[in-house]
């Protein structure tokens, strides 16, 4: 959270073992204000609303829509894919000091024609294909890939984004556009091919992340199915869904408004992204009001690839500003980003004199100990406070001074307690 401060801001970040926290301001530096009068009617907290950068149809090589040829839409630019877009991602997380998670399809990536024995999955079928994709370009994307574990993370997508039967695809991989999720065995199997091509390259265990194809899903069983999609993968270590709500299966059974827990995997609203998936490149402005700021791979890099950076960096500068708001901060990771969701969404916090309480029943309802770990919060205030913890840890904290002080406190709970307090003098 330190890197939220900006040049011209003065920054006093913190950091403590435990206990009461110090905050640099009530030690003068040279030229910072001192404040007098310590009453805190001046103070409004907040726990933030993370928002997480999710990225999809990473992985092609090609990059041509093949749709009406019977081949995936891809990402539909006029120039193949290369190393450097990877590493474009690597930037933007490196930048931003968060994983913005890259939703991987991954046939193109096959070096060893495995998917002939999974012919729904590719538009050759049995006869699959793939030697015009080998090349030394994989090791190197691989390579930046493995390189920037803490800027780039590798989620789930799909291994062909479609589905294909008899020669002709329909769409989705995952769900067809009625909603009815594809056969258990081949869902299963899509799962396991998946890992098999992760392994070829060495790229990881299976991600824990999943964005469903062409966004078809439902949220619980479809139709037909007595399994949901949510609970196949959830035998497999996946966690975590991530797909817009507005056009999702079900979606009457989400519980809390952003989220839902399918099957114990907590599903997160995508919303609407502000860009179609060919728009190349992309130069952003909407507003984020909800949760994930979703986009496709092209709207980030650059029709010439050694000028990716133009792009990347149009995309820095739009989200920087969120980890300044008093009420949203940009997510540093996928865990990090559930958990802070759930404490937005759940966590009860009052502030009665000086004294701040959080309340964490209704957080530890929620399964899989989401909420049990950290949280942020933010403190807007006229003046310079300390904040003293009770009944659980403060981290860290930093300071963004403008015209008034913004806090960011970490905290650490201690899952034995569903309330803590945090004193403010
Ligand atoms: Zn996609």
């Amino acid at each position: 959270m330190e890197k939220i401060s900006r040049r011209n801001f003065v920054k006093n970040a913190i950091r403590v073992s435990s206990g009461v926290a110090v905050l640099g301001g009530f030690l003068p530096l040279p030229g910072f204000r001192v404040y007098r009068d310590n009453t805190i009617d001046d103070v409004k907290v907040y726990i933030p609303m993370p928002i997480q950068v999710v990225i999809d149809d990473v992985g092609w090589w090609s990059g041509e829509d093949g749709s009406k040829k019977q081949e995936p839409f891809r990402t539909g630019i006029n120039r193949k894919h290369v190393p450097a877009d990877y590493q474009a991602i690597a930037n933007l997380g490196r930048a931003l000091g968060i994983r913005p998670q890259a939703a991987f399809i991954l046939c193109e990536w096959d070096k060893e024609n495995i998917l002939r024995n999974l012919p729904t999955s590719t538009w050759m079928g049995e006869k699959w294909d793939n030697s015009k994709w080998v090349g030394p370009w994989m090791e190197e994307a691989a390579e930046i890939i493995r390189n920037n574990k803490n800027y780039f993370e590798l989620t789930i997508h799909g291994i062909g984004h479609e589905y294909w039967e008899g020669g002709t695809f329909t769409r989705a991989e995952w769900t067809d556009s009625k909603g009815q999720m594809r056969p258990q065995k081949q869902v299963e199997l899509h799962i396991e091919y998946f890992e098999k091509l992760m392994m070829q390259h060495n790229l990881g265990p299976l991600p824990e992340s999943f964005v469903p194809c062409a966004f078809r899903h439902s949220f619980g069983p479809s139709d037909g199915r007595e399994t949901s999609l949510a609970e196949i993968l959830a035998k497999r270590g996946i966690r975590y869904i991530n797909t817009p709500f507005g056009i999702m299966y079900n979606k009457e059974r989400v519980q809390y408004g952003l989220f839902g827990f399918d099957n114990d995997i907590m599903t997160i609203d995508r919303g609407s992204d502000e860009f179609q998936w060919l728009v190349f490149p992309a130069n952003p402005s909407a507003i984020l009001s909800g949760p994930t700021c979703g986009l496709h791979w092209p709207n980030m890099l650059h029709p010439d690839p050694d000028r990716n950076q133009e792009t990347v960096e149009k995309w820095v500068n739009y989200l920087k500003p969120y980890n300044e708001k008093k009420d949203m901060m940009l997510a540093p990771d996928s865990v990090a980003f559930q958990n802070q969701l759930a404490h937005h969404q759940l966590t009860k916090m009052q502030l009665t004199g000086n004294s701040m309480s959080l309340d964490f029943s209704e957080t530890d309802k929620l399964p899989y100990k989401t909420g049990n770990s950290e949280l942020i919060l933010k403190i807007l205030t006229d003046k310079p406070h300390q904040f003293i913890p009770e009944g659980i840890t403060l981290l860290s904290q930093s300071l963004l001074e403008s015209n008034q002080l913004l806090y960011t406190v970490k905290l650490r709970r201690d899952i034995r307690k569903k309330n803590a307090r945090i004193i403010i003098s």
